[in-house]
């Protein structure tokens, strides 16, 4: 059957406005913690405890970290030593990611910290 006229033009590859999704990898990031412990977690007196949640600083999609730290915030802020927290990309993002994983893998140990000095 011959193609009708013009059903054989090149269709441009995909391109998704010239963005290539960043392949999955479960690795630690240098400049996915140093991003991250430059931003402010959110006080949370509902939970009782410090909040950081955000886009992921290496695949840049949103709602990718969600990391909470029971705390009392008055001692936090008064100085006491808290622990890094463990934060990993979970965005929504399909990264093809292993089976019961999400996001683009990166993840890191951030440090809590607070606004307002
Ligand atoms: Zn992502
Ligand atoms: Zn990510």
């Amino acid at each position: 059957m011959e193609p009708a006229p013009g059903a054989n033009v090149p269709k441009k590859p995909e391109e998704t406005e010239g963005e290539t999704v960043l392949s999955y990898a479960y690795v630690q990031d240098k400049q996915f913690v140093e991003v991250l412990n430059a931003r402010t977690w959110e006080e949370n007196s509902d939970y009782g405890g410090l909040v950081l949640q955000g886009a992921c600083p290496i695949c840049g999609h949103p709602d990718a970290i969600d990391v909470f730290v029971p705390i009392v915030i008055a001692a936090f802020k008064a100085g006491a030593e808290v622990s890094k927290e463990y934060a990993e990309c979970q965005c929504g993002e399909n990264h093809n990611p292993p089976s019961g994983k999400s996001g683009c893998g990166r993840w890191g140990l951030v440090s809590p910290r607070v606004g307002g000095g």
